[in-house]
């Protein structure tokens, strides 16, 4: 197997079908090492890294997308963002989660319970962003990333995302495919489609076994005369946090621990909850941020 991870594109030759296909092990198990995640917010923040890779690679240059999902439970918030150019990043709001699993299965849809999707396309410096949410079909982020494209874009798709965590909560297989019908497709292509998805071995075994994303493809579309699009870039697990940032969200400790831990005297060093790198804060920085805050307390 190729060391190189990257999401392959492809088109059917009479244009009316498009994919897209990753193997995101290595970037997954990244997020889950540099979280030390546990295996329910792995899966989540997994499927929804490889969701964002998948819908990124058909952006244009320098173009972002992001999945947020909001749920009624335990997980609560799943959040994944990745670039037309291959870089992803992924965190929920409780990354250390632990559910029963049944059947070794990890189940999904219980840890989110029903709530909202939101896909978010960034556009370069100066575009507004483009923001579609939909409720949630299932809640196993697949389906509802489908019911989203059908809702926001009037797009026929098969999502099928795929994790897996060995005993340990170690990833040993991620990854997905995306394929969407395009104006002009026939009953039959459907059809033929639709045939393949009923017979396809869930995507996580299927890397388990050695497949590519090419593999992945030909499982899904092996009916089909395909054209693979150029798309050469290395998905990578790339964190653009700054120390900007991370004072911003260190002033929503609000005034009265700021105060407290300013009367202190002491730095306050901090992690980025995305990638771990850490950020010391000194006693000056934090009157700063509580200036900014009480600014906007007034307000
Ligand atoms: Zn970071």
């Amino acid at each position: 197997m190729s060391s190189v991870e990257r999401v392959h594109k492809y088109l059917t030759k009479d244009l009316t079908v498009r994919a897209a296909a990753v193997v995101a092990t290595r970037v997954v198990e990244e997020m889950q090492a540099t979280q030390n995640s546990f295996p329910i917010s792995t899966v989540a923040v997994g499927r929804s890294m490889v969701a964002s890779l998948l819908m990124a690679s058909h952006l244009k240059n320098k173009q972002e997308l992001s999945v947020f999902i909001q749920g009624s439970g335990p997980l609560s918030q799943v959040f994944a963002e990745a670039s037309f150019e291959g870089k992803v990043r992924g965190v929920s709001s409780h990354p250390h989660l632990e559910m029963p699993i049944e059947h070794e299965k990890i189940l999904v849809a219980p840890a989110i319970g029903i709530g909202l999707l939101t896909i978010t396309h960034h556009l370069p410096i100066g575009g507004a962003p483009h923001r579609g949410t939909v409720e949630l079909a299932t809640s196993e982020i697949g389906d509802d990333i489908a019911y989203y494209l059908q809702q926001s874009h009037q797009i026929g798709s098969v999502v099928s995302l795929g994790v897996h965590v060995n005993t340990f909560g170690k990833v040993e297989a991620a990854g997905g495919i995306l394929i969407e019908l395009m104006p002009g497709h026939t009953e039959e292509t459907v059809n033929a489609i639709e045939a393949r998805v009923k017979k396809a071995k869930p995507i996580s075994t299927r890397i388990l076994e050695g497949a590519t994303a090419e593999d992945l493809i030909k499982d899904y579309l092996g009916d089909f005369e395909l054209i693979e699009m150029d798309h050469n870039y290395p998905i990578e697990y790339s964190c653009r946090c700054t120390a900007e940032r991370v004072k911003r969200s260190v002033g929503l400790l609000g005034l009265e621990e700021l105060d407290s831990t300013i009367s202190k005297a002491e730095e306050l060093e901090v992690s980025c909850e995305f990638c771990g790198r850490r950020y010391v804060l000194t006693v000056d920085d934090l009157k700063e941020v509580r200036a900014e805050v009480y600014k906007q307390s007034l307000n």
